[in-house]
């Protein structure tokens, strides 16, 4: 594969000024860039937590995480439950599972901090292990995230739909990042990401790289609209008294976390919507055997980093406890205890209080 993009010397070298010189400037004061947490542990946690989240949600999660575990010697005892539970409406929740093996295999292996070595650990993949060896150690190695993408797809007009988008982005990223500072370049295109390169809206007027940039916000526009997918699905609220019926998520989504009785999330096609929903039901009722009536009590919606959801609840209210294959009967207390996802606690506040 020939790539070839006009990335001369002076292109780089002025590239790499204008970026590091607005940083001086407009740097953001985050909690896990004071000088005291300049450390991995708090490095490798504000990079987990900032993978699809904004850093205006993650900071009292952060700070909460920090608290709770200050270092890594603390977070070596910490359980799954409880890391879930610090983790509850942050998303995304693969990630505190892998966290968790992380610091089972951290525990067991010293490692001397690289980019190659950190990717031995289990969820550490090529951007963390970047960002951490170019934040701590200086390393030379292209640090890569859906944000620093943005800027470098405007910059170079690229399509992200087309095959060779990665590859192309990669081989960018890599020519433009210097063999020095690369700490400081790589969190400049971070700051710069989110506050001038917005994803809605990049101040394009005021920008720094304007003259070297090449965006298409027409283009863009398009691009967006073919994304937004439409699922729907049924939660099924399954209850006796103050007693209701949970499990543990198995969806991708959510996994490891608490929740009703979920069916799958299908892609809302142009069949009407109640006929889909009449079909999950029955599908669900028969499939465990139950006869009895139900009430739609509404639904919620909720938005997926790849697709809206609409999740309509059902009522289903049982004349005495039934044992069924890996759902467990909890009163309310018991639910709250449990680590639960955001979409989960806006079901709760609606079967409960519509039921
Ligand atoms: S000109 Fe606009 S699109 Fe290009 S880098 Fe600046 S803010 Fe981003």
């Amino acid at each position: 594969m020939t790539l070839k993009y006009n990335i001369n010397s002076k292109f780089k070298r002025e590239w790499q000024k204008k970026i590091i010189d607005w940083y001086k400037v407009n740097k953001r004061d985050l909690p896990w860039r004071k000088r005291r947490n300049q450390n991995f542990y708090k490095i490798w946690i504000s990079e987990v937590m900032l993978q699809q989240t904004i850093v205006k949600t993650v900071i009292p999660y952060y700070e909460k995480f920090i608290e709770r575990w200050p270092n890594l010697k603390s977070f070596f005892d910490a359980s799954l439950d409880e890391i879930l539970l610090y983790w509850q409406g942050l998303g995304y929740y693969q990630r505190a599972k892998n966290l968790f093996k992380a610091k089972e295999y951290l525990k067991k292996n010293k490692l001397y901090i690289n980019s190659t070595n950190l990717k031995k650990v289990p969820g550490i993949g090529d951007y963390i292990s970047s960002a951490i060896s170019a934040i701590l150690k200086n390393e030379n190695c292209a640090v890569v995230d859906g944000n620093i993408k943005r800027i470098l797809r405007r910059v170079f007009n690229l399509n992200e739909n087309e095959k060779l988008f990665n590859k192309k982005i990669l081989f960018i990223a890599k020519e433009l990042t210097p063999v020095s500072q690369n700490g400081f370049y790589c969190q400049s295109l971070m700051d710069f990401a989110n506050l001038v390169c917005k994803a809605k809206k990049p101040l394009c007027g005021n920008c720094i790289l304007k003259k070297m940039c090449n965006f298409d916000l027409k283009k863009e526009k398009t691009n967006k609209q073919n994304l937004k997918i439409k699922k729907i699905g049924v939660g099924f609220f399954v209850n006796k008294n103050k007693n209701f019926l949970i499990e543990m998520s198995k969806k991708k989504l959510l996994q490891g976390l608490y929740s009703i009785p979920l069916s799958d999330f299908v892609i809302k096609e142009k069949k009407i919507e109640s006929q889909i929903i009449n079909q999950i039901i029955s599908d669900w009722m028969s499939s465990n055997n139950l006869k009895t009536r139900f009430k739609v009590l509404g639904y919620v919606n909720h938005i997926f980093s790849h697709f809206h959801l609409k999740l309509f609840i059902v009522d289903i209210k049982l004349k005495e406890k039934i044992s069924f294959n890996e759902l467990e009967w909890v009163t309310e207390k018991t639910f709250d205890t449990k680590p639960k996802s955001t979409l989960m606690k806006k079901v709760k506040k609606k079967m409960l209080c519509k039921s």
